[in-house]
């Protein structure tokens, strides 16, 4: 039964079982890792490329394979 909890990451396309789910997309899931490499990047949005601080939410953007505001488009992440 390998590979039975995970899922596949919209942006690098591996497999992974932790991430965040992005209930707006069938079968739509970012990796931890992904998200992690957004993070050290300087959680730049891809929209308006200013930082997402702590206080706004999280989105990812599907198309350009990587985070931003929720509020510029972003589909919202869960854990
Ligand atoms: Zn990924
Ligand atoms: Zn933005």
């Amino acid at each position: 039964m390998l590979g039975l909890f995970k899922k596949t990451c919209m942006f690098c396309d591996g497999t992974a079982a932790k991430g965040f789910r992005v209930p707006d997309r069938k079968k739509g899931f970012v990796c931890g890792d992904c998200y992690q490499r957004w993070l050290s990047a300087g959680r730049k949005c891809t929209a308006c490329e200013t930082p997402v601080t702590g206080a706004q939410e999280v989105g990812a953007f599907v198309e350009q394979r990587t985070l931003g505001h929720a509020d510029c488009g972003g589909l919202r992440l869960f854990r």
